[in-house]
């Protein structure tokens, strides 16, 4: 069956049931011209809006199923409000569908989007349905809430920071490339690429152990690293060595004789956090969350990230990065 078979409203009725994972503060969801809800007394409200296009960010049958697409449409999102140590309550969201696509398509999208939406008590409170002569272009904003005063943002790196990320950086990148090559095996890297993790929980860590500055590492490390510095008018200084890498990626830039640092620091799509703050500070973090580690340091400069390797530094750009 297409979607032409059973159309707009046909559509929406089959996607309405179960959008409510938390439903305590929805007055109105799905049903009406707009949803209402109750936010917490105290408590500041954070909206993010990311979209996602067909075969420009993900290629059906060859880098995505439908289920990992809804998944990483609202992941990408929930890594946004993660980044400003939020806690993700809601979202929206619009989907460009040609009247071509199989229904079962798009229900499989929709269970994606609904798997994370589980996993995350993050309701679905309304949406839009338009008609695509093309490809599908879905479009998520979330909303999140964080005690007021307390939103993390880019520009606090203070000079004697330490510079830490979590878990490994560079897998989605990875993974995308397994993925490009067609390849067997590398489960953790195609996992990375098509399954990520939003950092929340991490997030509200960040939020109680006072981490001065924070980025989500959507456009790859170089990038994030750069608007952090950028933003808070102070150098970053990393060391190249101390990030950290995952045996899976280390075998495939073996195997493949490319740089492993490019998918490091170029990739992009990891929703790993990059974060500074006090030294003491960080050492809390880590009896409590183990899977942070420290890349470097903050020194008074003006605004730009150095890479140190062999002891020697270079400038680190934000995009582009072709040699060491
Ligand atoms: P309106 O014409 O008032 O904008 P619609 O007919 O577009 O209403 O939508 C009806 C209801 O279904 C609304 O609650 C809307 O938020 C919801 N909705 C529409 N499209 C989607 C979608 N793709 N996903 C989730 N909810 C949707
Ligand atoms: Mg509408």
């Amino acid at each position: 069956m297409k979607i032409s078979d059973i159309g707009e409203f046909g559509f929406i009725d089959a996607i309405k049931e179960n959008t409510l994972f938390q439903s305590k503060n929805i007055v109105i969801g799905i049903g009406d011209d707009g949803a209402v809800y109750k936010t917490t007394p105290g408590w500041e409200q954070v909206a993010v809006i990311d979209t996602m296009v067909q075969d420009s960010h993900f290629i059906i049958g060859r880098t995505a199923t439908w289920h990992d697409v809804g998944y990483k449409a609202v992941a990408s999102n929930l890594s946004d409000i993660a980044a400003m140590g939020a806690v993700p309550t809601h979202l929206v969201l619009s989907t460009a569908l040609n009247p071509e696509l199989d229904v079962a398509d798009v229900e499989e999208m929709y269970r994606g989007i609904k798997d994370i939406c589980r996993d995350f008590s993050v309701n679905i409170i309304g949406g839009d349905t338009v008609m695509s002569t093309s490809g599908v272009v879905i479009t998520v904003s979330a909303f999140g809430e964080i005690e007021a005063g307390k939103a993390l943002r880019r520009s606090g790196a203070q000079a004697g920071d330490v510079v830490a990320v979590s878990h490994t950086i560079g897998n989605s990148a990875g993974g995308l490339d397994v993925l490009l090559a067609g390849r067997d095996g590398y489960e953790a890297l195609k996992k990375a690429h098509q399954y990520p993790y939003p950092q929340v929980e991490l997030g509200r860590l960040l939020v109680a152990h006072h981490c001065h500055s924070l980025n989500d590492i959507s456009d790859g490390l170089a990038s994030e690293s750069n608007e952090i510095a950028k933003a808070s008018g102070a150098d970053l200084v990393i060391d190249r060595d101390a990030v950290p890498t995952s045996t899976e990626l280390q075998a495939w830039s073996k195997e493949t004789g490319k740089d492993i640092w490019k998918f490091v620091f170029n990739g992009g799509e990891d929703y790993e956090l990059v974060f500074t703050m006090a030294p003491d500070d960080f050492r809390a973090l880590q009896e409590e969350y183990p899977a942070v580690t420290q890349i470097g340091t903050v020194r008074a400069g003006e605004g730009r990230v150095f890479l140190r390797h062999d002891g020697q530094e270079t400038l680190l750009a934000p995009t582009g990065w072709t040699h060491f």
